[in-house]
């Protein structure tokens, strides 16, 4: 059943869970953006989700724009998902041996994607840090090259901010994390050639790989320009690195094939190596990294790079994840790209009609909106950084009191799911008026 009509809505038992967890744990939470630190107020404690739907223990129910941060592709407690990690739980949950369900996904994965092979692992950090040394092991170098505003996880070495002035230096992120960890990552602006072109030439020769989002969702969404990836992959080889391209967030939801279906595909280039995760588990914690055969050929126990996991390729989390990879058909991602676009476009007439300026970006199905921003078109962090966030904050509370749970951050992507059918949307779409005179 939906909630009807405007109403502030309590939040006492959330309120008192938030307290309860403060106790044992520091800031309430096991993943910061969860707090609501950037917007305030209580963070909500949820009980149960179903299809587009979750339900807090205060007893409401919330369109999901989360969707667990992009893997619930199909929407919450799908059936047959449901089913397959049923039946498979019965066989036991954990063996430490190969298990057929890892074979399948991995099969699934190198069928949908341009890697030759993959290594499951149990999160997109993982991947990233793992795709990392590999790429060092393979060239003999150290330099990592990324882009500010891109996330890869909490990777010591990727934890990097750009340095001051024109430096592409990086500093450490988060204290905890040495100097001579990121002494060798260098920071560049998203969608910058001639910055890419410039580190390339003076240091080339030392750079084992460039990371990069394939469409970047992390400081909301800012995709690249039309053909920067194909542009990235060459210069690489030109140099002998290997380019790594992130879609832990991207993979398997912007399209069967994920962003590299929708630029890579057609015009005949590749990534070195790829990350996954989100999707690929289904909900559980399932993530891959993967890429050219010789380049994979060097993990051990076939070569000599070392990686490993107790609880990698997990039968559980494979079988969630395998099960939901064979339902997303591209009946699937027509339906998710169609709502995203029925949403953001009434996301933007509501803003315009309240008279807030913003600016909506897409990706496929994943869009966000730039309030008030100060750019005509966000295409790296600086532009990103740009908007005004307080704008964020009125609207997303106006949203949640009327039982729309948007990410709780203004440089988050908004995420759909084929189980978003023409009830939640209208949910929404009947929330916005509102939120937007509150945001204006
Ligand atoms: N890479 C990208 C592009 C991501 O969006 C994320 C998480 O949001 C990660 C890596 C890290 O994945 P995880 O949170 O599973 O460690």
């Amino acid at each position: 059943p939906a909630p009807t009509g405007a109403t502030t809505r309590s939040s006492t038992a959330s309120a008192e869970w938030f307290e309860r967890a403060h106790r044992v744990t520091p800031g309430g939470v096991n993943s910061p953006v969860r707090a609501f630190n950037a917007v305030g107020g209580t963070p909500r404690f949820m009980v149960s989700g179903r299809g587009a739907w979750l339900t807090d223990v205060d007893g409401h129910d919330y369109v999901d724009l989360i969707c667990s941060w992009g893997p619930m592709l199909l929407g919450h407690a799908h059936p047959e998902v449901q089913a397959a990690v049923q039946d498979a739980v019965t066989r036991g949950t954990s063996y430490g041996t190969p298990s057929r369900s890892e074979v399948e996904l991995a099969e699934e994965i190198v069928a949908r994607t341009p890697v030759d092979q993959v290594r499951l692992v149990s999160s997109g950090t993982e991947a990233t840090m793992s795709a990392i040394r590999l790429a060092r092991g393979f060239t003999g170098r150290d330099v990592v090259v990324k882009f500010a505003g891109c996330y890869h996880g909490h990777v010591d070495s990727l934890l990097a901010e750009a340095g001051s002035g024109l430096a592409t230096h990086a500093v450490a992120g988060t204290p905890g994390v040495p100097a001579a960890s990121v002494e060798a990552t260098l920071v560049l602006p998203y969608n910058d050639r001639a910055a890419v072109e410039r580190v390339f030439a003076e240091r080339g020769s030392e750079i084992a790989c460039l990371v990069t989002e394939a469409s970047p969702g992390n400081m909301g969404v800012v995709p690249p320009e039309p053909g920067f990836n194909q542009f990235l992959a060459e210069t690489c080889a030109r140099h002998g690195a290997l380019f790594v391209s992130d879609e832990v967030m991207t993979g398997f939801r912007v399209s069967r094939q994920g962003q590299w279906g929708l630029d890579g595909a057609h015009e005949g280039w590749r990534p070195d190596l790829m990350t996954f995760g989100k999707v690929m588990g289904g909900g559980f914690p399932a993530a891959a990294f993967g890429g050219r055969a010789d380049v994979m050929g060097m993990l051990s126990p076939q070569g000599p790079v070392y990686q490993a996991g107790t609880l990698s390729g997990n039968p559980i989390a494979t079988t969630a994840g395998l099960t939901t990879l064979r339902l997303a058909t591209d009946e699937v991602y027509a339906h998710v790209d169609a709502a995203a676009t029925t949403l953001s476009t009434a996301v933007g007439e509501a803003l315009d009609r309240a008279g807030v300026p913003h600016l909506v970006q897409h990706d496929g199905s994943m869009f966000s909106v730039f309030f008030a921003p100060r750019v005509d078109r966000v295409v790296d962090f600086a532009g990103a950084s740009s908007q005004d966030t307080s704008v964020f904050r009125a609207f997303f509370h106006a949203m949640l009191d009327r039982g729309v749970y948007l990410p709780p951050s203004a440089f988050e992507s908004w995420f759909l799911s084929a189980a978003h059918d023409d009830h939640a949307l209208q949910h929404v779409i009947d929330a916005l008026p509102a939120a937007a005179e509150a945001a204006a």
